[in-house]
């Protein structure tokens, strides 16, 4: 079975990727179902793109059922390191989540390096993400002293080359810059800073494949437009707080193509 999900195709696609972190239960269904209702009518086919919904582990299963098509496609938000089954509690591996219904899974995240992880294991995680052919989300970004600290580009660098491993399918891996002083504070960096990191990102691997970067950090209804204009160079947005409302969600994607 494939699942394909990730654009080879230079910018055709733009991904609107939701990010609910510790947020939602069974009834947080009704945002997902009003998401549904707006894209189905919304969508044409001169506008490519594709919604995903990072939800907590909890609601995959159910939620899945409850959608029964690919219009909306569900992802997780981290997995353990360690593959399939076993004496690890607490833990859920990446396995798990593709039975559940997961089609990507977010790693890298700040909030999970901040309590802890590296990016040797993140490397990890994201070997054991790509052998149940779940397409990667690997989010990097530097915090608000590295940046000042004309940081940036070095930091990018060793969380790229210590968490990529040449051996890994670039076209299952969607890379999301996501400055840490970004990261729910209503900060968003300057258009050209962001299209420089972009840019960097992109032509990291040195290869023919197209790299799909994202950006996220304080995305929302009003500064959407602003980052449309990076369109040529973004794939798409990460979106934390603002994915946890329909109506907020909904907004963005409008707003991007008005
Ligand atoms: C995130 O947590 O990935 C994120 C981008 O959060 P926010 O949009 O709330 O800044």
């Amino acid at each position: 079975m494939t699942n394909n999900f990730i654009s080879k195709e230079r910018n055709k696609l733009k991904y609107f990727v939701g990010n609910w972190k510790m947020f939602g239960d069974l009834d947080s269904f009704k945002i997902i179902k009003r998401i549904r209702q707006f894209y189905i009518k919304f969508r044409t086919s001169d506008k490519k793109n594709k919604i995903i919904l990072c939800v907590p582990n909890t609601l995959i299963g159910f939620y899945k059922k409850k959608l029964n098509s690919k219009i909306i496609l569900l992802g997780a938000q981290n997995c353990s390191q360690h593959k399939n089954y076993g004496a690890f509690t607490g833990s859920v591996s990446a396995l798990m989540l593709k039975k559940a219904g997961a089609e990507f899974i977010i790693l890298g995240h700040s909030e999970n390096r901040m309590e802890g992880e590296t990016s040797q294991l993140i490397k990890r995680k994201i070997k054991s993400a790509l052998s149940e052919n779940l397409n990667v989300i690997f989010c990097i970004g530097e915090t608000a002293s590295e940046k000042k600290g004309g940081k940036t580009l070095p930091v990018l660098y060793n969380q790229l080359k210590n968490s990529i491993d040449k051996k890994f399918d670039l076209n299952k891996i969607i890379f999301a810059y996501e400055p840490v002083w970004s990261i729910g504070t209503g900060k968003t960096p300057h258009m050209r800073y962001l299209q420089k990191i972009t840019m960097y990102i992109k032509h990291f691997f040195k290869t023919k494949k197209y790299i799909n970067v994202l950006y996220g950090g304080s995305v929302n209804d009003k500064n959407i437009k602003e980052f449309s204009k990076l369109a040529p160079f973004m794939d798409g947005f990460l979106i934390g707080g603002a994915s946890q409302s329909s109506k907020k969600f909904i907004d963005i994607i409008k707003n991007y193509y008005k």
